[in-house]
């Protein structure tokens, strides 16, 4: 048997992964806690019976883009979308990344930009935040000016801080850059701030969103950016043909009939993290991070594994951040319904009593 190697820049690669215990509570990974509306689901399945199943789809999602684009007052011709904001962001760096070709993140971030960086051949460049993970303008343009990066990554908010970047800094690292700059905006409707308005035709200046979150449709798999026309002609150049199947271009176009309840839940999400904010705040034995998203990040004074191991023991999921460089010692909780959050705090609360006993 002969077994061929792999490319030889992706020896010791491991996949990207989150846990799927089988617990009650689960807060892991950033979804949303809540279905999407019944009448979406019937208005959808519905639409999908007509769908003529043995065609392949409308390959430029016209239905789809002008209607994203109609809801953000942009141009259709602005509109990327693809199978979640995954694979928008790989594409951009199937187009402008790749051999000889360098990437800026800024540490610690959503692990997933460098992650497709180095699978598209891409090599990075990590970039610090502050220790109030914002990142400073003054260092980010000196460290752009220096090593002209043919793409930057801004995450705002930033997973896995929730930290959003003031518009100041944004648009001095979109003046500083004579590359691709990418505002990750996954969680952006949780946020005050959006970088959508800075999208112009003269510079390569993108932002990402997903239906993953606040449109409750992770199991669906969209995301779209909003790029240049030129940008956007050069990515579709790029992706696969017929990436995107018909049942999720009628999901995207239905779901944004039903904004109302979308912003009804972006509210309580909202509400529930300052909720939530508070309470880990009452805890003398953690620092919580302010977020613009729908998970907080806080640190444990002490074993932050442990806790989040004690939490696993009682049923509860969150995301275990406590071996990562810039976030030691730090777990991240999605914001779920309030009886999960109240779950997690209960249980919080008494492992929390325990170590201390201890
Ligand atoms: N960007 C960020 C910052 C994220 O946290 C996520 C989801 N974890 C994504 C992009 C990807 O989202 P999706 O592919 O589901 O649209």
């Amino acid at each position: 048997m002969t077994r061929p190697a792999r490319r030889a820049d992706l020896q010791g690669l491991s996949g990207y992964h989150s846990s799927q215990l089988d617990v009650s509570v689960r807060l892991n990974t950033n979804e949303s806690p809540f279905a999407p509306p019944p009448a979406f689901v019937a208005a959808w399945c519905e639409a999908l019976s007509h769908a003529p199943l043995h065609r392949y789809p409308d390959r430029g999602a016209t239905e789809l883009r002008g209607a994203i684009a109609a809801r953000l007052g942009q141009p259709a011709a602005r509109i990327f979308p693809a199978n979640g904001s995954n694979e928008v962001l790989q594409t951009i760096l199937l187009t402008y990344g790749g051999t000889g070709r360098r990437a800026l993140v800024f540490e610690p971030t959503y692990a997933l930009h460098s992650h497709l960086a180095r699978i598209t051949g891409t090599a990075v460049i990590a970039g610090a935040r502050g220790d109030d993970y914002r990142i400073d303008a003054t260092y980010a343009c000196d460290l752009i000016a220096r090593e002209q990066p043919d793409i930057v990554f801004v995450c705002s908010p930033n997973n896995p801080s929730g930290t959003v970047e003031s518009a100041e800094t944004i648009a001095a690292i979109a003046a500083a850059s004579t590359g691709v700059v990418i505002i990750d905006e996954a969680y952006g409707e949780f946020a005050p701030e959006s970088a959508l308005d800075l999208v112009t035709e003269d510079r390569g200046f993108v932002v990402t969103r997903t239906y993953s979150k606040v449109w409750s449709l992770a199991a669906l798999r969209l995301g779209f950016a909003v790029a240049p026309t030129w940008m956007v002609e050069e990515l579709d150049a790029v992706v696969l043909p017929y990436h995107l199947d018909v049942a999720t271009q009628l999901a995207g176009r239905l779901a944004l009939d039903h904004v109302d309840d979308m912003n009804a839940r972006v509210r309580t999400l909202i509400e529930e993290r300052e909720r939530l904010f508070a309470s880990l705040a009452e805890h003398t034995e953690l620092d919580v991070v302010p977020s613009g998203a729908n998970f907080l990040l806080f640190r444990c004074h002490g074993d932050g594994h442990a806790v989040w191991q004690g939490l696993v023991d009682r049923g509860v999921l969150i995301r275990d951040f406590s071996g990562w460089p810039g976030v030691e010692d730090c777990l991240r909780v999605t914001v779920g319904t309030r009886e999960e959050n109240d779950a997690f705090l209960t249980a919080l609360a008494d492992v929390l009593r325990e170590s201390g006993a201890r």
